[in-house]
């Protein structure tokens, strides 16, 4: 066993708090930031990382030199990583060197036998004149988008900085207020429609629901906040990856005084009575924390960590019966050479639509690989020197496919998949990979599941109105003193920013019902630090561009 050896930091004396320990299952982006925040108040804490490095699905995979993002490539809305570092002198830029993207992506859109290529600016001129273009009025209605947009971001703000402890808390004022100006029952796809003329145009404003693994049509409208997010805070890149950046978020844990025991899987819960007393390892050790926060994929927590008489309205039947994301299939490419693609490429197949329903038939039963996939291309190295040795380049790609309710066979369907892949690569893109390939590493919704993520479901439980706030797993575990969860299977969702959000709820209500006082600063509201590339604090004063 690897036990990463506790640091005291130099610079900054936490003083001891009142609780004797809290542990955490896992070290994801979901428990590294409590970790940080509970750290950052003085409480002993403890990670129990069942990997043998930390990120979870936002780790680095490394061969030969080779570096990849294992999951996260978009690093969005720095801003709520600092409010996590608050109070350890450290920022998003500092402990990730982050260089913002322009263009932020390409879209590469399939469409009438040909293909529109749009290369997304935060420039909303630009994109104005671009999606004008494409279909008369598709511009200007972009601008009114990003303006309603900025009003669902300040209505769904209370949500995202909140738990649901209890379903009454759906009725506080502010949340009622809040959801009603979110439009919440009318589908992503429906409201896209309603602004945008042309097919092209609401794919660019809309594809950005499979970050949440899902199609427009499944998604809820209030979803349509994503690419505001992207316009309104831009893409960033950590140097050296996403997962470089968790790693540096360990060191600082670390530094803060925290512990993580790496190669140290949990087995269970100890629960006793109605009260969560700390963690039992594979090895049958017995670990006794004050509070357990749970950052394991929660389906699968809820179904292999809980005894079954505290797992309350989430028993094994509703976890089997509820709705998942999609999964991926996730090709990492250590080529010679440069490739020429920008950073981010979003290659959609002009069967767009049929390919998300192959994915999502019957939430992914039966589910198929489809005949022309669209796909996702990562190329970091044309921003970063430091993921691939000198004279070549790392690749991800990322193909959206069935969960693993689907029960396909990867090791049959992942050559096809493949060659299907590549081949596009070589006759849309001219980019012949062929005899390029060093370094080769795979992902498939099988190995996702064996990583204990519930039917390999990338993105968690789906995000739809009936799996949401009180509905989500939330994060004090009802009925079970000293039990919670966080990350991406849990309220509010998935997605760094959103993950972070609900570490920062998590561990402020762990310090609430210990009666430490939070120091955290009162954090601005994140709608108002939305800027766009005039310069202009709101899109209000943009829309005449
Ligand atoms: C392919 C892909 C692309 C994505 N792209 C983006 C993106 O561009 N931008 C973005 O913001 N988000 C993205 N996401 C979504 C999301 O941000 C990440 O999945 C994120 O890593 C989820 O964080 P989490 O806190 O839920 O924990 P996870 O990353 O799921 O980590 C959980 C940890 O718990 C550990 N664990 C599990 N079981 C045990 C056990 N029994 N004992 C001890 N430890 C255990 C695991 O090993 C893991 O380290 C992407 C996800 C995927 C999969």
């Amino acid at each position: 066993m690897h036990i990463v050896q506790t640091m005291r930091h130099n610079s900054r004396h936490f003083e001891p708090s009142a609780l004797d320990s809290v542990g955490i299952v896992g070290a994801g982006p979901g428990g590294l930031a409590t970790g940080i925040l509970l750290a950052s108040h003085g409480v002993p804490t403890t990670i129990y990382e069942a990997d043998s490095k930390p990120g979870g699905r936002c780790q680095t995979v490394q061969d030969q030199g080779f570096k990849f993002d294992r999951g996260p490539t978009f690093f969005l809305m720095p801003e709520v990583l600092d409010e996590i570092l608050a109070l350890t002198g450290e920022t998003a830029q500092s402990v990730g060197n982050l260089t913002e993207l322009d263009p932020m992506y390409r879209l590469d859109i399939g469409w009438a036998g040909k293909v529109e290529r749009i290369d997304a600016v935060r420039d909303l001129s630009q994109m104005k004149a671009r999606l004008n273009e494409i279909f008369p009025g598709d511009g200007d209605a972009f601008l009114e988008f990003c303006r309603l947009n900025e009003k669902k971001l300040s209505a769904f703000e209370p949500v995202l900085r909140n738990s649901f402890d209890s379903p009454f808390d759906a009725f506080r004022p502010d949340f009622v207020k809040g959801g009603l100006r979110l439009d919440p029952f009318r589908s992503l796809k429906t409201v896209n429609a309603s602004y945008f003329s042309h097919p092209v145009s609401q794919i660019a404003v809309g594809f950005q629901s499979k970050y949440l693994g899902m199609s427009a049509a499944e998604c809820p409208s209030l979803f349509s906040i994503l690419p505001l997010i992207e316009y309104g805070f831009g893409v960033w890149h950590p140097k050296g990856g996403c997962g470089q950046l968790m790693q540096s978020l360990a060191n600082l844990f670390v530094r803060l005084g925290g512990t993580i025991r790496l190669d140290s899987s949990v087995s269970g819960l100890l629960v006793e009575g109605t009260k969560c007393n700390g963690v039992v390892l594979q090895d049958q050790s017995e670990h006794r924390h004050d509070h357990v926060v749970v950052n394991a994929d929660a389906a699968w927590a809820i179904n292999n960590l809980m005894p079954s008489h505290i797992r309350g309205a989430w028993g094994r039947r509703r976890t089997k019966k509820a709705k998942y994301s999609c999964s991926t299939a996730m090709l990492y490419l250590g080529v010679d050479g440069e490739v020429d693609l920008p950073h981010h490429t979003i290659r959609v197949a002009e069967e767009y639509e049929q390919n998300l329903r192959d994915i999502s038939r019957d939430n992914g039963r039966s589910g198929v690989v489809s005949e022309d996939p669209s796909f996702y291309v990562c190329n970091p190295s044309v921003t970063d020197d430091s993921m691939a040795p000198d004279g070549c380049s790392s690749l991800y790609i990322l193909i959206p496919t069935p969960n693993q309710k689907s029960g396909l066979d990867w090791s049959a369907e992942l050559p096809a998949l493949r060659q299907k892949v590549l081949g596009t690569l070589a006759t849309e893109y001219g980019i012949d990979l062929s005899d390029r390939i060093r370094v080769e590493c795979v992902e498939t919704p099988q190995t996702w599941a064996q990583s204990n993520i519930e039917f390999g479901a990338t993105f968690s439980l789906s995000h739809t109105l009936d799996q949401m706030a009180f509905r989500r797993p939330n994060h004090r575990w009802p009925g079970v003193d000293g039990l919670w969860m966080v990350g991406g299977g849990t309220h509010p969702g998935s997605g760094l920013p959103v993950i972070f959000l609900g570490a920062k709820s998590t561990a402020e209500s762990i310090l609430k019902s210990s009666g430490i006082e939070n120091q955290l600063p009162a954090s601005k509201p994140v709608a108002q630090l939305a800027t766009f590339s005039t310069g202009a604090p709101s899109t209000k004063e943009v829309t005449h561009v």
